[in-house]
């Protein structure tokens, strides 16, 4: 059997990784990675096991040398070497609706941006599974369009670790795990030059957030993820900063479609990376809040 380790990122300033904690520690046989993990003194409390893909144990910064003196192989975080353990995920208990996200694609196509040259045509959909949440960033990058996958970017990689702080991302690698979300962009085509969206593009799209919400299921938490998700909720501009944190119980909203919603804006992971140390616990301290709030909703229902 082999045992592997990786490392975590946490917030990237300027494509230096800035590494936290000791990683993760896995393997290709259950029974022997508790072994490994006994004889380097790791508490049973750090195995994640439920709930996660890939079964795996917490480290810390100490016992990832002494995990590594004793034969655990170091690999770039998101490596997943063939053989590793992994768990089946949950089945998938709220059905979405592909047809209806068809028709959503149709109306992006229709009002996707003319702008000459810088044209991108990658549409970059919504992704998840059993959605009981609904995240909303502002617009693919650069990384999204090459994928065509929401967030894989550096923000992406910051907002994977967020998620899971809250719960709702069940693998322990930012890309290789599986969102337990809908997560998705308010514009789905790549602005030219990453320029943030206008808000004619904003309000010409924003009725089709709604049908994307109906079609996930109806996601009880909408998570706008920075100002322009917000602008696209509420129809109007509200500082990001002054509601971050802040959820809002909403008996009617969204032109009086949105019922019984929590809406729980979030600062965008851009604005965290380009910030210092105290916003970043800021964000951090919010997503925490997030996942109570994810939990005990969850349990209401
Ligand atoms: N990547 C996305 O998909 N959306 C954002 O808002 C930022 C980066």
């Amino acid at each position: 059997m082999t045992v592997y380790i990786d490392q975590y990122p946490k917030w990237i300033v300027a494509d230096k990784p800035k590494w936290i904690g000791g990683g993760h520690l896995f393997g290709t046989d259950l029974a022997e990675l508790h072994l490994f993990a006994n004889s380097i003194g790791l508490k049973h409390e750090w195995f994640q096991g439920q709930g996660h893909i890939w079964p795996h144990y917490d480290l810390t910064a100490s016992k990832r040398t002494k995990a590594i003196h004793f034969g655990a192989i170091p690999v770039q975080t998101g490596e997943i070497p063939e053989g590793v353990i992994r768990q089946m995920p949950k089945p998938e208990k709220i059905s979405i609706d592909h047809d209806a996200l068809d028709q959503v694609w149709q109306g992006h196509v229709h009002w996707r941006i003319h702008e000459a040259d810088d044209l991108s045509l990658n549409y970059v959909p919504g992704e998840g599974d059993n959605p009981r949440v609904m995240l909303i960033g502002e617009a693919p990058g650069a990384q999204e369009d090459l994928k065509r996958r929401p967030f894989v970017g550096d923000s992406g990689l910051v907002l994977r670790e967020l998620m899971t702080i809250a719960g709702l991302f069940t693998g322990f690698t930012p890309h290789f795990g599986e969102a337990n979300c809908w997560l998705t962009n308010v514009v789905k085509f790549r602005p030219p030059g990453n320029r943030i969206p206008t808000m004619v593009e904003i309000m010409n799209v924003r009725h089709l957030l709604l049908e994307e919400w109906k079609a996930v299921g109806k996601p009880f938490i909408i998570v706008p993820v920075g100002g322009v998700a917000l602008t696209a909720i509420f129809g109007r501009k509200i500082s990001i900063l002054k509601v971050a944190g802040k959820p809002s119980y909403h008996k009617s909203n969204y032109d009086n479609r949105l019922q019984n919603m929590t809406v729980y804006p979030m600062i965008h992971p851009s604005y965290g990376l380009r910030g210092g140390k105290q916003i970043q616990d800021l964000i951090e301290h919010d997503w925490e809040q997030l996942g109570h709030k994810v939990n005990r909703s969850s349990h209401e229902r």
